[in-house]
């Protein structure tokens, strides 16, 4: 090989010889991935198997010094860049065709200090690993309800979890973060440093740094949590939904509640006469005494005659991963939307139901999750991430067997979302969302024009797009 071919950002190929490639690995400290060597395809691979992106060069940071170094060599050349933290955004935004990716799977390192409770964790970690490492220490961070999602992305976006209602996002807990700019700056944002910056990526996405360190305020959690996922018939849906949306007006703010239509997989542990049906799924966490949660979710255990009820005591970490082995990476195709609601009007109910019946795979869901509680409480102007008053959040969440067409899901998809409108906010979750950018301005709703702003001051030549 004498060179290898990259993509500019104005689309015009380009040649980097093999001694510009060899110079640059020389000035990394991680390595240097290309197509072919040892590494490059598993690096490349992201969670959802529709996506199938190949980079030209990938570095694999060791440290802030090797961001510097490769954005640097981005803006010499003038590549595409994407970055990769855990790999989970749906539309497989960390990876590009033709430029350079950087990948943050070797930089994890995550220090917990148990007095302050803060805990500083580099951006190639996973839920799963802060989880282990903060649970040492009695303690967690928000994060979101599947354990292999990277802390970076699901941060940036918002994050929402199962400690939503009582501590908030995940970015609301953001106390700082080590940014390296668009023009290789190494610097802190935080409330008292580049606030503005620190005010973006507390929700309003990536696209303005790329992080190399959040530093989070985490809170004391478990190690057991009551945790209750009841599954109810489908053919109650009304019924159970309504009731549902009454119980849960008066729940406490320790309680963070996720509602699914789904089909019942073929298999243990459901009963065999339940396999294949429709289900309602309730599925909450009580952040608190475990004896309490027990008593304060009865109600949400007595909405009809269940067909499973999973509830009881569990670690913490159980309750994180309980979700995982749905999402399998790379095995399915997956597109999500999502749209925001004040209310849960009888209308809305009705039109969930309907999209619910009418999903085109059994593998997709359509999901409510409460939101308000301390998410509410935090004002508006606080931090990029737009809904603090929306109390539900819709989610169409698209999975599929490879084999099945995909634009028949991902219209479906499109088109659920469609016929919601008439019944919510409009808005949608930065987190769920692909990354058309007619999509991504209406995620970040309100937001949208102070985040151009900060955008061109930090990154004014569209480096990170
Ligand atoms: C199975 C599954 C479950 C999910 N569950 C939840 C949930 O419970 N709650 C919730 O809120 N969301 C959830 N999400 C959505 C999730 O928050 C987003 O997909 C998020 O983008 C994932 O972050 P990541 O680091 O894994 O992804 P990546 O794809 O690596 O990154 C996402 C975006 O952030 C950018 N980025 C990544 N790292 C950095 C960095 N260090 N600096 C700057 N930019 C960066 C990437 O370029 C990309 O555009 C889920 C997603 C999946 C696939």
């Amino acid at each position: 090989m004498d060179f290898i071919k990259t993509v500019s950002k104005d689309n015009t190929l380009k040649k980097l010889s093999e001694k510009e490639i060899s110079d640059f690995r020389n000035h990394l400290q991680g390595t240097l991935l290309l197509a072919g060597k040892e590494g490059y395809d598993e690096s490349r691979s992201v969670w959802n198997g529709m996506i199938d992106r190949k980079p030209a060069l990938i570095v694999q940071c060791q440290n802030s010094a090797d961001i510097q170094t490769a954005l640097a060599f981005i803006r010499k050349h003038n590549f595409i860049l994407s970055v990769k933290g855990g790999g989970h955004n749906v539309a497989g935004s960390a990876v590009c065709d033709g430029g350079l990716m950087i990948d943050f799977s070797k930089m994890k390192e995550i220090s917990v200090d148990a007095e302050s409770k803060k805990i500083k964790v580099e951006a190639g970690a996973t839920w799963a690993e802060l989880d282990t490492a903060a649970q040492k220490q009695g303690l967690a961070v928000p994060g979101g309800v599947v354990s292999t999602t990277g802390v970076a992305g699901l941060t940036l976006g918002g994050g929402i979890g199962w400690l939503r209602r009582k501590y908030g996002l995940a970015c609301d807990n953001l106390i700082s973060a080590e940014v390296i700019t668009a023009n290789g700056e190494k610097i802190i944002a935080s409330e008292q440093q580049h606030a503005d910056l620190f005010w973006a990526i507390k929700g309003g996405g990536s696209g303005f740094g790329v992080v190399s360190t959040f530093e989070f305020q985490a809170h004391p959690v478990g190690p057991e949590v009551f945790f209750s996922p009841v599954f109810y018939p489908a053919t109650e849906a009304e019924q159970i939904i309504k009731s549902y949306r009454e119980k849960s007006r008066s729940m406490p703010n320790e309680v963070s509640t996720f509602l699914i239509y789904g089909t019942v997989p073929a298999g243990e542990p459901f009963p065999d006469k339940w396999h294949n049906e429709d289900y309602i799924l309730i599925a909450s966490m009580y952040t608190g005494k475990v004896e309490e949660g027990e008593k304060v979710l009865k109600p949400y255990r007595e909405l009809g005659q269940p067909i499973a009820d999973f509830s009881g005591i569990m670690p913490y970490t159980n309750v994180q991963s309980f979700f995982d082995e749905d999402y399998p990476k790379q095995e399915l195709h997956y597109y999500w939307k999502s749209i925001v609601a004040k209310e849960l009007s009888d209308a809305a109910i009705s039109m969930f139901i309907e999209l619910g019946k009418n999903r085109p795979s059994p593998l997709t869901t359509v999901d409510i999750w409460q939101l308000g509680g301390a998410i509410d409480q935090v004002p508006h102007s606080q931090t990029a991430y737009p809904h603090r008053n929306a109390q539900h959040l819709i989610a169409i969440e698209s999975n599929w067997e490879k084999h099945l067409p995909d634009q028949e899901n991902i219209e479906w998809t499109k088109n659920a979302i469609r016929e919601l409108l008439p019944f919510t906010e409009g808005s949608s979750y930065l987190n769920f969302e692909d990354a058309e950018t007619e999509d991504v301005k209406r995620a970040q709703g309100s937001h949208h024009k102070k985040l151009q702003e900060i955008k061109n001051k930090y990154d004014p030549e569209n480096i990170f797009n």
